[in-house]
């Protein structure tokens, strides 16, 4: 048994902030933004630390700065959840934040196998070692991944991108997704091929339906089943984990004028699905035993499972550095503290 958690330990929200790219340092851009990792809080110019809605000095589980490597922030958020997926409890892991801000660079990193390398490859090759180094166990490891759009879901590991899926429910209640494919991995370049699919499914699917990934979230599951092996005095016992790890749409503002039609709507399910998550998070962080609204978007309805009870969800809010966007950092920073307040 895995001790049971109280819920603020098992939602933690960390902030990330990249360093300035290439093109910010040649435009010689401005930063303002400060971490402190001792006290981990972020703090913006302006502002007045007396009038809370002007707050510009935020405190979080964790702050990463832009010196943090790739290894180092997932040591740091996602090691513990894989433990535990392993030990057959859930998982979610979420990267948020505007677009450009360094959601997918967290999440995928910059290739499958180089230093930069994100949270998806790594948790596979945690997974693969740990049940390499398991005497006793006999594991399952499957893999779906999908994409919600517009509040629609589409497979990624389907032939045809353009089928859309449904969510179905239970009489139990419990949330599943009717004719999702999932498929068996035996080893970290299985894994390979199955994000190259998923790839090429999300750019082929752009094109044929002029989207645009930055509007999509996508959610890269992974279960895993483990079994004691007969030799053991308990043989043939099953628990099952499942770790979601979800890289959401960007969260800029749309510009209200001139958003029309499709745009209008893309960006209204967007923000409807985001504060819905947000909801969820901070009735769960809060670790009061009170409602939580997974009902109101089809992301939290389908994440249902692997939020709350006795799961571990981390969110990673990330932000760039740079003045020019100060004001989406200070709106991904707000959203951050309202989903925990610490
Ligand atoms: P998003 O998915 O939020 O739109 P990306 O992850 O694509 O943003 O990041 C935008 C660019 O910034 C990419 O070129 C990415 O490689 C780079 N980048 C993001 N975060 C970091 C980081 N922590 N260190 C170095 N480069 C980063
Ligand atoms: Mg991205």
């Amino acid at each position: 048994m895995v001790e049971q958690k109280s819920k603020s330990e098992a939602v933690r929200v960390v902030v990330r902030c990249r360093p300035l790219n290439s093109k910010e340092r040649s435009e010689d851009r401005s930063t303002s933004l400060k971490i402190d990792q001792t006290t981990q809080q972020i703090s913006l110019p302006g502002g007045s630390q007396t009038d809370a809605s002007l707050s510009r000095l935020f405190t979080f589980d964790s702050v990463f700065g832009p010196e943090c490597g790739q290894g180092d922030l997932f040591h740091s958020t996602a090691e513990p959840i894989v433990d535990a997926v392993l030990k057959g409890f859930n998982g979610t892991i979420f990267t948020y934040g505007q677009t450009g801000a360094g959601k997918t660079f967290t999440m995928e990193g910059d290739s499958i196998s180089g230093p930069d390398r994100g949270i998806v490859p790594r948790c596979f090759e945690q997974i693969f070692d740990s049940i390499m180094h398991s005497e006793n166990q006999e594991f399952l490891v499957r893999v779906s991944f999908l994409e919600l759009y517009n509040e629609e879901l589409r497979d990624l590991l389907a032939r045809n991108v353009k089928g859309k899926l449904q969510l179905r429910e239970k009489s139990s209640g419990d949330v599943y997704i009717k004719g999702l494919h999932t498929f068996v991995v035996n080893s970290i370049e299985d894994i390979s091929r199955v994000l190259q699919v998923g790839k090429k499914s999300r750019t082929v699917g752009k094109t044929l339906m002029n989207e645009d990934s930055s509007r999509s979230h996508s959610i890269f599951t992974l279960t895993v089943e483990g079994m004691t092996p007969k030799s053991d005095k308990d043989a043939g016992h099953i628990h099952v984990g499942t770790l979601n790890l979800v890289d959401l749409a960007g969260s800029e503002r749309q510009s209200k004028s001139g958003t029309t039609g499709d745009r209008f709507k893309e960006a209204t399910n967007i923000n409807l699905s985001l504060s819905a998550l947000g909801n969820v998070i901070s009735a769960l962080s809060d670790g009061r035993d009170g409602h939580v609204p997974y009902r109101e978007s089809k992301l939290t309805r389908l994440l249902q499972s692997s939020l709350g009870g006795n799961t571990k969800t981390v969110m990673i809010a990330t932000v760039g550095p740079a003045d020019y966007n100060l004001e989406e950092t200070l709106s991904t920073l707000r959203y951050a503290s309202r989903a925990k307040n610490i």
